[in-house]
């Protein structure tokens, strides 16, 4: 376990004991404290009754008072045995208001005054002055101790970096794989560290900043964690939402402090986790509301204290994201992050690696073969294959299984990219044929069209959010490239399972909205973005916005409403017309779809060689192969009517 410090002051002991040491500690101060103040404060003197006073002024006996509002000194003559006339000194306390006490006094000629205005000497007033604050900073000076870092409104500008000091976070470069020119940069820095000499002796100088960019779950806290494994050197950790705070100017504070903490430690390394949090173009999106002043600040003290250091002090910053689009471009500036490594989603040889990595502790059978789940989980990241090993070895464990063998490997992947089986959820007759003839469809397709991989299961038992039923298909090598034909055989594919309900049952259903709407995505990417449609040429219509974040919308480009109705009129043809070979392949194989959609119906699930040998049946009608080639149909006929007939 890291051992992790707050601004790198000792560990504190527990902190119940240190609490009632203090308390008691405190308390007896107080008390001792009081004893004195109130020793000087009020003299000892005899104190008698109010009415023995009033006697003994009737009597004569008095000769002077100082009558104060709440005490009365005085003093009375007496003899002493041998004759001499001494004065005592008494006090009383009066009666509330005697208003006639003055008269009384005065009838029997006692010289009386008021207190004079301080009675209790320098003293006294030293400590009416003294003590409060000395009690003040005392119960301060607690809280402080019992705190450990003091009162949190104390801290608002101290930087909240974590330090692993060397070695401990426990990770190592070999716990990190399939990134390997990520690592061979951050292994250079590592050795810099290690030996600065060897690069300063030839007027090298090294990186001042290193910014891990790539998509979510490739590993880029972990790599920087790694670093802080390798290199002996204190690795400071803070994310940059961190920064932000309610405050304008304590993101700024924070950074200053980071970097003095840092400055004093070189060479050390700083990790600013999720650096867009702080980092976000100034220019940019305005703000919604007021002005991001916090932010801003933040960011520019940043600036500043990157150029503030020399590179050969040896702190080196490095931070990640994965929306480097979003970053100032001050920040990527020489000098400062100069250093981009790209963390991307791994290919096969890289899954490989990451889950040689993840199976290390985990029991396998002998039928395991990670190079097949590598080639089955095209598109994972690190993060998702670690969750995959976990996820097969907990279902390994469900089972009773003495290890984990390849069937659990299948059935998590299953997991991981369909949901989680829904047997609990019945549905009717019909819905269960129009599920399986819709699954089949797509399977036809598929099995038809370039590029795609093999189907490798078609199954009738819900799962996930929505899916009632799924088709999956694997593919058999990981892909860079989509090419004009695949894309069509791809959206032809999504169109397959609308156009079987159609062909079958004259009328289709809702369960066609995801395919539809993905189908349509692909289209009009295929125009806005990568220029495939000949009346439009090779323009960008869309401005690309997340390089590694997949999912968010892109902004459309100014383009005038013409332009937009070409735009709009190309989708439609593009998916009519992928629409129109659906329909037709299934038409041409009608048979095939009927008996495979009843066998699915019996068994729920067709997988292994019984699918395979009835998709290896599918053909494709003469059309298909001039459509794939140039998207365009050969036929003049309107959709329907050719088809259903
Ligand atoms: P990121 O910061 O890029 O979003 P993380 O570094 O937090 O991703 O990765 C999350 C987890 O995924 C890690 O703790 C690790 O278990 C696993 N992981 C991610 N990438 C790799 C990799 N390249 N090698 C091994 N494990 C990885
Ligand atoms: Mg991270
Ligand atoms: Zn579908």
């Amino acid at each position: 376990m890291p051992v992790e410090t707050n601004n790198n002051k000792p560990i504190k002991p527990p902190k119940v004991q240190q609490f009632g040491g203090s308390f008691l500690f405190l308390l007896t101060l107080l008390l001792l404290l009081n004893l004195i103040v109130s020793n000087f404060l009020g003299t000892r003197l005899p104190q008698v009754p109010y009415s023995t006073f009033l006697t003994q002024v009737e009597a004569g006996e008095v000769v002077r008072a100082i009558v104060g509002s709440d005490r009365i000194q005085y003093a009375i003559k007496t003899q002493t045995p041998d004759g001499k006339t001494i004065e005592k000194v008494y006090t009383t306390t009066p009666v509330a208001l005697d208003l006639d006490l003055p008269k009384i006094l005065r009838q029997h000629n006692v010289e009386f005054t008021a207190p004079p205005p301080n009675q209790n000497g320098w003293i006294g007033t030293l400590i009416s002055w003294v003590a409060p604050p000395i009690i003040f900073f005392g119960i301060w000076g607690f809280l402080l101790s019992r705190q450990g870092g003091g009162p949190a409104a104390l801290t608002v500008g101290k930087s909240k970096a974590r330090i692993y000091s060397e070695g401990s976070t426990g990770v190592k470069f070999t716990d990190v794989a399939g990134v390997d020119e990520g690592k061979a940069e951050l292994e250079e820095i590592v050795d810099f560290l290690k030996n600065a000499t060897k690069y300063t002796n030839l007027g090298a100088k090294i990186p001042k900043g290193v910014l891990l960019v790539g998509p979510p779950g490739t590993g880029k806290t972990l790599l920087a964690k790694a670093i802080a494994g390798e290199a002996s050197v204190p690795f400071f950790s803070i994310s940059g939402s961190e920064f932000i705070e309610l405050f304008v100017g304590v993101g700024a504070a924070r950074v200053r402090d980071l970097f003095e903490q840092a400055k004093q430690q070189a060479p050390c390394i700083v990790f600013i986790d999720e650096l867009d949090a702080l980092g976000k173009s100034r220019g940019g999106a305005g703000p919604i509301m007021g002005g991001n002043d916090e932010r801003e600040q933040t960011l520019n003290q940043l600036l500043t204290e990157m150029d503030g250091f020399d590179a050969n002090t040896g702190v080196i910053i490095i931070a990640a994201t994965n929306r480097p689009e979003v970053l100032d471009p001050a920040l990527r500036r020489p000098g400062r992050f100069d250093r981009q490594v790209v963390l991307d989603r791994p290919d096969k040889i890289g899954r490989e690696a990451i889950l040689k990595v993840h199976a290390k502790n985990v029991k396998l059978a002998d039928d395991v073969n990670l190079g097949i789940i590598a080639t089955r989980t095209p598109g994972f990241a690190g993060a998702d294959l670690a969750n995959l090993v976990n996820e097969a070895a907990l279902l390994a464990a469900r089972q009773n299984r003495q290890a984990v063998h390849m069937a659990d490997f299948n059935e998590a992947i299953e997991r991981l990219v369909a949901g989680l089986e829904k047997r609990s959820r019945v549905l009717n007759e019909t819905e269960k044929k129009t599920v399986a003839y819709h699954e089949v469809g797509h399977a036809i397709i598929a099995a038809l069209m370039p590029g795609a991989g093999k189907v490798e299961k078609i199954s009738v038992v819900p799962r996930g959010v929505g899916a009632l039923g799924y088709t999956i298909q694997m593919p058999e090598e990981d892909r860079f490239l989509m090419v004009e034909d695949e894309i069509r055989g791809r959206i032809a594919t999504l169109l397959g399972g609308r156009s079987a309900e159609e062909l079958v049952f004259g009328k289709v259903s809702t369960g066609a909205a995801d395919d539809i709407q993905k189908a349509t995505d692909l289209a009009e990417r295929a125009i806005t973005i990568y220029g495939m449609s000949d009346r439009l040429g090779p323009v960008a219509f869309e401005k690309i916005q997340q390089q590694f974040l997949e999912g968010y919308p892109n902004p459309r480009r100014a383009i005038s409403p013409k332009v937009a109705e070409e735009i709009d009129r190309e989708v439609k043809q593009i998916l009519d017309h992928a629409h129109h070979i659906a329909l037709s392949i299934l038409h041409y194989n009608r048979n095939l779809l009927e008996e495979t959609a009843q066998k699915l119906l019996q068994s729920e699930i067709l997988e292994g060689s019984q699918l395979r040998d009835r998709l290896n049946q599918a053909k494709a009608p003469a059309e298909t192969a001039e459509w794939l080639r140039t998207g365009e149909l050969l036929t003049d006929q309107p959709l329907m009517q050719t088809l259903l007939v």
